[in-house]
């Protein structure tokens, strides 16, 4: 027997946590932080609910923080095997918990909130790393293993295949938008007794992917027209890249003028090489059309602004030019300060290609405010504000059909529903009832258990 216990994205989507209990060893399905929510430093500062030091390994689907997050606190905690996961998702966790760790001492400087884990946590979290590549067995103990397929998310972005004793688990992990810009189609693994799926989007169609091209073509257009600025806050890994390849092929296939591109988020800048060192993982149209060329992201007009000094020099660059800058939700990062110079001007178009939680700056300018405070000012919003959610990187409920179908689920089999927001789990749960008979369909709560 097999029990898989559910201690983060179970009824709600951020904190991934899964604890996998066979009878030889016990093992973890991502770390990840709780994020968005009021209680949320509090939620990260419980302990684990299990023995760190008895866990044997641990596979992490991909670098997002809701995934990764806790990695850290979890060595902390005495976790002391591998942590398995693709090579690129490996190098982005170090680039992402490195600015995470950052942010978390300013937090604790500014505001005496607690510190998850130490400096020296982080780099024993980075050496106990092993990277693996998709698509091969990697055995466990005792006759364990998983297999990593990728889910077409952010770069390196996988789903597992765990084999425990003898039962077959998937964990989705975050499954990708098709198309994506620059990443495969999602993979479905081939077989599973049960599995266990995020439902961001559960219930509900989003808007193409296609649209991407079209709907930045059209804000750099206005942009160019007006001789303004077109603002772009962005999520430093995928999207930010994502952005430089659609803005580069604007410029190359579609004869819009080459305008100053500024990459201002460090972040973003170091995932920059990630991308760069791991270009074998991109969809093959991009790797066949660019094959021969090592400058997918070094193009004329781009320039990248690692340094506050630079990032301020961009004020003095005279428009229209194009400002991408984290955070993605306008809190905190380098875009408040581009917001504060640019969002009262007519001629500055805001794209905003991101979730907007409540509570968020970003999601006051979203919803039409007419004004907002930014680092104490308070800004009349006179920028062209344009919103598309053309660029999640989220399946919505029929590509999240498409990959559940992709794999053959025993006929006993089960679906447990995580990483979902309970009203969209349960919309998502309905949806499943209908195309898979004779299957248990459940949705998952915090500390919830299946046995297999
Ligand atoms: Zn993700
Ligand atoms: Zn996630």
């Amino acid at each position: 027997m097999v029990k898989i216990h559910f201690f983060g994205a179970a009824g709600r989507v951020t904190g991934s946590n899964f604890l996998i209990e066979g009878s030889k060893a016990r093992y973890i399905v991502d770390c990840g932080l709780f994020q968005g929510e009021e209680t949320i430093p509090k939620d990260n500062e419980q302990p684990f609910p299990y023995d760190s030091a008895q866990i044997k390994a641990v596979i992490v689907t991909h670098a997002h923080l809701d995934h990764i997050g806790r990695l850290p606190k979890l060595v902390k905690e005495g976790f002391r095997g591998p942590i398995y996961a693709t090579a690129a998702t490996a190098d982005l966790t170090v680039l992402v918990l490195k600015d995470a760790l950052h942010l978390m001492e300013r937090h604790h400087d500014q505001e005496g909130r607690a510190m998850l884990y130490e400096q020296a946590d982080l780099d024993r979290t980075v050496a106990q790393f092993h990277p693996v590549p998709y698509h091969t067995k990697t055995e466990l103990l005792c006759g364990d293993s998983f297999t990593l397929y990728d889910a077409g998310h952010i770069l390196g972005s996988a789903s597992v295949l765990l084999e425990v004793d003898d039962k077959k688990l998937v964990f989705s992990g975050d499954i990708g938008h098709w198309p994506s810009v620059l990443l495969p189609q999602p993979e479905s693994p081939p077989g599973a007794d049960v599995v266990i799926t995020e439902a961001t989007y559960g219930g509900e169609e989003r808007e193409d992917p296609e649209d991407r091209l079209t709907v930045l073509k059209k804000a750099l257009a206005w942009t160019i027209e007006r001789k303004g600025v077109l603002l772009i806050p962005a999520f430093s890994i995928e999207r930010s890249q994502e952005l430089l390849f659609l803005l580069h092929e604007l410029f190359v296939h579609h004869q819009l003028p080459r305008v100053p591109i500024f990459l201002d988020s460090p972040l973003a800048i170091e995932a920059l090489e990630v991308f760069e060192r791991h270009k074998e993982l991109f969809a093959k149209k991009i790797q066949t059309e660019h094959g021969r060329r090592d400058d997918i992201f070094d193009f004329g007009s781009l320039a990248l602004t690692p340094t506050v000094e630079e990032s301020k020099d961009i004020n003095d660059v005279p428009p229209p030019k194009v400002i991408i800058a984290g955070s993605g939700m306008m809190v905190g990062g380098r875009i408040a300060h581009h917001l504060k110079h640019y969002l009262s001007r007519p001629n500055t178009c805001l794209l905003i290609i991101g979730f907007q939680a409540p509570g968020t700056l970003g999601e006051r300018i979203a919803n039409g405010r007419g004004a907002v405070e930014i680092a104490g000012a308070y800004i009349t919003i006179r920028a062209n504000v344009v919103r598309t959610g053309a660029f999640s990187g989220h399946a919505d409920n029929s590509e999240l059909l498409r990959w559940l179908q992709g794999t053959e689920i025993a006929d006993d089999g089960k679906v447990v529903i995580v990483h979902s927001e309970p009203g969209r789990a349960k919309k998502f749960q309905k949806e499943l009832i209908g195309i898979l008979p004779g299957r248990t369909i459940e949705t998952a709560t915090y500390a919830s258990s299946l046995e297999i």
